[in-house]
């Protein structure tokens, strides 16, 4: 079984937000909704401050309380790839899945069903990389499977200190941030 992860790496994402932009057009998201995202986030005390530039999106968790929550099954694991979705059709809009995520990754389309980040599924069936992966200018991020030792992300993981992130929400999401 696969378990596709993503790995962004904070040190060299710029902000751009050309990730946000290849989303949006691939996947046809409406104006003003979003699928990923960019975080600046500031730490420290003046002068000595850190900035850290995130690409975010859906954490596609291995325990998703957007799913436990979702009262239809529409939102549901694949177990073949461990990708977190949203079966439209299922899908009532009650909004208990929005209430339940902690990372504010979903919303709802204007046809009253929810929408988020698939990790590009739609790709990935076809060897292809997700949008956002595919044109990021620094190649700030990796997709792969993380039960494979040699695919780029294991390596990654192997090599670099990362984080997750609200990991006390136990939710334990499969987007990792290289630190
Ligand atoms: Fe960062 Fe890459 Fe997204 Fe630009 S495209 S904001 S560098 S992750
Ligand atoms: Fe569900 Fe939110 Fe986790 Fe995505 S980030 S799998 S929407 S709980
Ligand atoms: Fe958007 Fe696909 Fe990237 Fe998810 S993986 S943020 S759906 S481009």
């Amino acid at each position: 079984m696969k378990k596709y992860a993503m790995v962004i790496d904070t040190k060299s994402c710029v902000g751009c937000g050309d990730c946000v932009i290849a989303c949006k057009t691939e996947n046809l998201v409406p104006e003003g909704l979003h699928r990923d995202w960019i975080v600046e986030d500031v730490s420290g005390k003046f002068p000595n401050l850190n900035m850290e530039i995130r690409s975010e999106r859906c954490n596609h968790c291995s325990n998703p309380p957007c799913v436990t929550y979702c009262p239809t099954g529409a939102s549901y694991i694949n177990r073949g790839t461990n990708i977190v979705l949203v079966n439209k059709s299922k899908c009532t809009g009650c909004k208990a899945c929005i209430a339940a995520c902690p990372y504010d990754a979903r919303f709802i389309m204007p046809e009253g069903y929810v929408s988020k980040c698939t990790f590009c599924e739609h790709r990935v069936k076809k060897g292809l990389s997700p949008a956002c992966a595919s044109v990021c200018p620094t190649h700030s991020i990796d997709f792969g499977d993380v039960n494979e030792s040699v695919s780029n992300v294991s390596k990654l993981l192997r090599k670099r200190k990362y984080k997750i992130l609200i990991p006390e929400a136990g939710t334990r999401p499969n987007v990792y941030y290289l630190i």
